[in-house]
């Protein structure tokens, strides 16, 4: 077994506020940590590539992994179904590397209701404002104006779960949120439950205190 368990690291915020940019830097801080790669019904936008970005299903393939049981947790954001698939996760994390996930709060609730709650680290991103969210969102010259205005509205829906997570980072200065970033994973991996080779270590010093006295 590998002297840690891999953590399920949940990273929410409204679309825009950051996830995207915020788990790349983690990435290319840790190159071990794996990408949940999600599967979802919606189109793919300009430069995503299939089993990258998103695994890109038709409604019904992503019904049936549904009704498999092949997705850890599952929702319907934006009109579109969004889906973290089981299989690459469960291997990770046996191996003992941690998986990130970029998923909405009611991804985030089911994970952390599930098996595998226990090794959740949840992070919520808030933007400094809501001008500065729509700026970002503009900045990404990726959706139409209608596409944008029903991003913001959702915001205000994903923002109201703000209160369910273990951390809440507000992005304003980048740098300084990648740093904190970093400071809570580094601290959670060090969580008790996190370390299964603790008992045998300490096993390890009480014979050596033992053998001592
Ligand atoms: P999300 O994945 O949450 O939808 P992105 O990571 O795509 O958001 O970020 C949206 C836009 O905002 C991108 O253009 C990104 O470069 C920019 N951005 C992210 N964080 C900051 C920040 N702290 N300050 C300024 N711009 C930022
Ligand atoms: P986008 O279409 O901008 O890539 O993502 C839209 C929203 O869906 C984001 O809030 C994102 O976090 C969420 N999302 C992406 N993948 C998943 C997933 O696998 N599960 C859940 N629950 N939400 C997801």
């Amino acid at each position: 077994m590998s002297d840690r368990r891999g953590l399920l690291i949940i990273l929410s915020s409204p679309s825009g506020a950051g996830k995207s940019t915020l788990a790349r830097r983690l990435r290319d801080w840790d190159p071990t940590i794996r990408f949940s790669v999600s599967a979802t019904t919606r189109k793919p936008r300009a430069g995503e590539a299939e089993g990258k970005d998103y695994h890109f299903l038709s409604e019904d393939e992503f019904k049936r992994q549904v009704a498999a049981g092949e997705m850890l947790e599952h929702a319907h954001v934006f009109g579109n179904f969004y889906g973290s698939p089981r299989g690459p996760v469960q291997a990770a994390i046996d191996a003992g590397r941690d998986v990130l996930f970029d998923i909405d709060w009611q991804g985030a609730q089911q994970i952390r209701n599930s098996a595998l709650g226990q090794h959740t680290l949840s992070i919520f991103l808030l933007p400094p404002s809501i001008p500065e969210l729509r700026r970002r969102l503009e900045s990404r010259g990726q959706d139409s104006a209608e596409v944008i205005a029903k991003r913001m509205q959702k915001s205000w829906d994903e923002i109201s779960h703000w209160d369910g997570y273990d951390f809440v980072l507000v992005n304003d200065d980048l740098d300084e949120t990648e740093a904190r970033l970093k400071s809570i994973v580094t601290a959670t991996r060090l969580r008790r439950s996190q370390q299964p080779g603790l008992t045998e270590h300490v096993r390890k010093l009480q014979a050596e205190f033992e053998e001592q006295s």
